[in-house]
This record gives C-alpha cells, sequence and structure tokens, in this order.
C-alpha cells in the first residue's frame, strides 16, 4: 500500500495501515474462495486515545473493539454520539457488577464466557435492557489462566443459553494459546460452530488473521498492525 511518491509520514498513517490490512484481509478471502465483505475487520483501539479513534473513523472504519469496560466507557460515548453508525465489540472479560455499564455503550459482547455472566444478562434483559448481540468465547486451548467456556463444555452451554435463558448467541470467539500454531484452534472453533448452525466466528488478530480467514472467520481483530504496537506493560489478552 506504501506509495514511494508520499512522505513517509504518509505511509505509515492509520489510513494506509488501514487500507494495508484491508488489502490483506481481500486477498486471504479470495485464496480461500470466500467473499471478502462476509469478513468484517474490528479495529482494536485499546491503549489508543480519541483522537487516534478518529483517524480511523475518517479514513471509514466503523467497527471497533476494547478488551476493558472502563477505557470503553471514557472513549467511546463521545464517538458513537459524533458517528452514530460506529459499532463497538467488547473483547476483553466482562465482571456480572459491570453490565449494566456495557448496555447501550456497546453492540456486540464477544466474551459470553461463563453461566454467572449469562445469568447476569438474563437479569438486566428481564429487567427491560435491550443486550449487545452476544458471541461464545471458546478456551480452545483450555488454559487455566484464560476466560472462556472449555471445547468440551460448549454443546451444554449453548442449550442452556437457548433453552433454559433465551439468550441468542450470534457465534463464537477464541484466542488460541500464544505459543501454539492457530490453526488447529481455528479448525476447532470452525467446527463448533458449525455443528450449532452459528454465523460468526471471531478469530485472528494481527499475526494471524489470514490463517483465521481461511478457517472461516467472519470477523478478525486487529489492534497493533493498524495501529501500532502498544506499550510493553499491556497485558494484550
Ligand atoms: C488486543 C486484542 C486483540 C488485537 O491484538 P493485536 O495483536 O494487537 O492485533 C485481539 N483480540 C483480543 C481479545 C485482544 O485483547
Amino acid at each position: 500500500m506504501a506509495n514511494a511518491a508520499l512522505p513517509a509520514d504518509h505511509a505509515n498513517s492509520i489510513a494506509a495501515r488501514l487500507a494495508s490490512v484491508r488489502a490483506s484481509i481481500v486477498a486471504a478471502a479470495r485464496a480461500a474462495d470466500r467473499e471478502p465483505a462476509a469478513i468484517e475487520l474490528v479495529a482494536v483501539g485499546k491503549t489508543y486515545g480519541a483522537d487516534t479513534m478518529i483517524e480511523a473513523i475518517e479514513a471509514g472504519q466503523r467497527v471497533f473493539g476494547e478488551n476493558r469496560v472502563q477505557e470503553a466507557a471514557g472513549k467511546w460515548p463521545a464517538l458513537k454520539a459524533r458517528w452514530p453508525d460506529v459499532r463497538l465489540h467488547l473483547i476483553g472479560p466482562l465482571q456480572t457488577n459491570k453490565v449494566k455499564d456495557v448496555i447501550g455503550l456497546v453492540d456486540m459482547l464477544q466474551t459470553l464466557d461463563r453461566e454467572s455472566l449469562a445469568l447476569a444478562l438474563v437479569k438486566a434483559r428481564d429487567k427491560g435492557d435491550r443486550l449487545p448481540d452476544l458471541l461464545v468465547q471458546v478456551n480452545t486451548g483450555r488454559e487455566p489462566q484464560k476466560a472462556g467456556i472449555p471445547p468440551e463444555g460448549v454443546d451444554a452451554f449453548l442449550a442452556r443459553c437457548r433453552d433454559e435463558w433465551s439468550l441468542s448467541i450470534s457465534g463464537l470467539m477464541c484466542i488460541p494459546p500464544a505459543e501454539e500454531p492457530p490453526a488447529l484452534h481455528f479448525a476447532l472453533l470452525r467446527e463448533i460452530a458449525r455443528r450449532h448452525g452459528l454465523r460468526h466466528l471471531s478469530m485472528g488478530m494481527s499475526g494471524d488473521y489470514p490463517t483465521a480467514i481461511r478457517f472461516g472467520a467472519t470477523m478478525v481483530r486487529v489492534g497493533s498492525a493498524i495501529f501500532g504496537s502498544r506499550a510493553p506493560a499491556d497485558p494484550a489478552v
């Protein structure tokens, strides 16, 4: 995407990096015989401020992800008021006592990862709140420190969402173990979604989104490839 005729700061702009990520998404989709429009780019803006988000919005980006409720609540209400078609996804853990803070702020919650959170959502809905769209987070690597339903528990969890709680689930999300090749995890998530007829697969980050697209991702969550690397202290996932 970099154009040699342009000054270097332009080539490194958020608009240029977004264009480059979008081009890679199109290329990966075509290589997998998929429709590029079937893959949504979720731009992960965590640790970056509102000015940086505005650059991305002005470059045409409309779907964003944040992993902390507090940061999302500080940054996005004003931006969403100014650009009503912007959509925000929560991609990090949600405490049950923070459910009320995401109602009306978040359009999709990608991290429904346990029964207590499902019950808190049901409670909010039964009080009249409109819930965000929901993805179930699957801990495909069964990592003890990572959130998510273990693969062998997903069938039962989805059944309870449907039959006991009447929660409509749009799809699945996973964060594969950092030290393993992600392909097997993507394949596992795709297989579970297929079995349940779920439409959305949120998988793939800056380092592996082309692979995720090959395995059927409908949403890729890309941060550093668009906004630059974050401070090392940031607990990314
Ligand atoms: C930070 C984060 C991402 C984006 O990671 P990059 O490697 O910067 O693209 C994706 N998903 C989740 C859950 C994250 O917390």
